[in-house]
């Protein structure tokens, strides 16, 4: 596979700004990332090569500190570095990025530390992003699992007033993700972060189809960037399953790479779909009524299926024979699915319809999408030739030993029926979803 290493040429010129064919100069504002064995010995050094050299603030918890924190912060002292630590007591999986823990970590941060490392899994990483951008501080991720995309990421998911938003953070001036860590991760959180990497195909499709059918903005470079780690990953799940090294790694580099391709589109397009529509959609329910449960990846896997089989069933569609007739009689204008959008969402319903405000359609501005998705349908079959059946996602999910579908993960019934029929409220993204919808299907 194409890795990280052999793709230096590549990120070397986007750290330069990179001219694409997409008709936009990229950049790239991460120095430094490699993933390799032995890479926490070496973050002295390379933080000196950065040009970071004064006093480091480390932030982890008890399992990311006893995997790899302990081991940086030795590295870092032996090498003359000053290191102060926050180490949380609860783990990652149990960590809350909410208000509490920021103001612990805004008391414990000295003004002096001149960058802060996050050693951890999504929570930790997403905290110290955030942070660090509020502190004006650089900040350095240390991966402690393939268990998600947004190491790369500059925003940060948080909880704030019992809501989950999403805020603009920093990306982190480096990633030094050490193979001998990740390989040791629970194996709950590396089939998640295989979730998250399957879930790539779906959001893919979704970005092509808006493309053709409305003329969106699109970026081939950024989904290429994907491509190596997905097939090498997608190729061999057992050897996910039994943690050898090469297939570790490509987890790795293809969540890595995954958040410079959404810096790269200045959107998450190239990394998330519906599947992640109904991810959140699921994670919004279980913070509701209170009972939080699996990782993000690994409702977006189990979610990648569903999508596919929407797909599936649209794309062996004809919409030439679609009898207008009958559709406008059952047409819901917009001040139905309004009224329902409200009644199924309560308290959230305004900022929601504000986000998906052009997605309640007039019958005529419909039946003018109908037949603009009809003049478009041969390029949309041609250019999605490619998709894969739902089927052989599940297979892939099933040999990684992840779960595969809703009832495997607990998902109540009432909560996939009400993910396909609202999910695609929550955000003005064009998903395979609006399209079925516009059809009818
Ligand atoms: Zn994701
Ligand atoms: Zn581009």
């Amino acid at each position: 596979m194409e890795t990280l290493a052999a793709m230096d040429a590549k990120l070397a010129a986007l750290r330069q700004g990179y001219e694409c064919s997409c008709g936009q100069t990229h950049h790239l504002s991460i120095a430094d990332i490699e993933v390799a064995h032995n890479v926490l010995a070496r973050i002295p050094d390379r933080l000196r090569a950065l040009g970071l050299e004064g006093p480091v603030h480390l932030i982890a918890d008890t399992n990311t500190q006893a995997a790899a924190g302990a081991q940086v912060a030795d590295a870092l002292r032996q090498a003359g570095f000053s290191v102060s630590e926050t180490v949380f007591a609860t783990p990652d999986k149990a960590l809350v990025p909410n208000e509490p823990v920021l103001a612990r970590l805004f008391i414990e941060v000295p003004i002096t530390a001149e960058v802060l490392i996050a050693v951890g899994a999504g929570t930790i990483t997403d905290l110290v992003r955030f942070a660090a951008y509020k502190m004006g501080k650089p900040f350095v991720s240390v991966p402690t699992a393939p268990s998600m995309d947004g190491y790369a990421s500059a925003v940060s998911p948080l909880i704030v007033g019992g809501f989950k938003r999403t805020f603009t953070a920093s990306p982190p001036r480096a990633i030094y993700a050490d193979l001998d860590v990740l390989c040791k991760a629970p194996m709950w959180m590396i089939v998640a972060g295989f979730g998250d990497l399957v879930g790539k195909y779906t959001a893919r499709a979704d970005w092509e189809l808006s493309r053709i059918i409305n003329d969106e903005y699109f970026c081939q470079s950024s989904l290429d960037l994907m491509a190596a780690a997905l097939e090498l990953c997608t190729s061999n799940p057992e050897g996910l399953s039994r943690r050898e090294p090469h297939l570790i790694q490509g987890l790795m580099e293809g969540l890595i790479l995954s958040g410079i391709a959404i810096s790269m589109a200045g959107n998450s397009r190239p990394a998330s779909g519906a599947e992640h529509q109904l991810a959140h959609y699921w994670e919004m329910r279980s913070l509701q009524e209170n009972c939080h449960f699996h990782l993000h990846g690994t409702k977006v896997g189990v979610a990648t299926p569903l999508v596919l089989s929407i797909y599936n069933r649209v794309l062996g569609f004809d919409p030439s024979t679609i009898d207008l007739g009958s559709l406008a009689d059952s047409h819901q204008g917009p001040e139905k699915v309004e009224a329902a959008v409200r009644t199924h969402y309560g308290s959230m319903a305004e900022e929601i319809l504000a986000e998906s405000h052009g997605k309640r359609l007039t019958w005529n501005a419909r039946k003018e999408r109908i037949g603009l998705i009809q003049s478009k349908w041969e390029e949309i079959r041609r250019t999605l030739a490619w998709l894969p059946s739902a089927e052989a996602v599940t297979e892939m999910l099933t040999r990684a030993g992840a779960e595969s579908s809703p009832e495997g993960l607990g998902l109540p019934d009432e909560w996939v029926k009400d993910a396909l029929m609202y999910a695609r409220h929550l955000r003005s993204r064009y998903t395979v979803m609006d399209l079925a919808a516009e059809l009818g299907i």
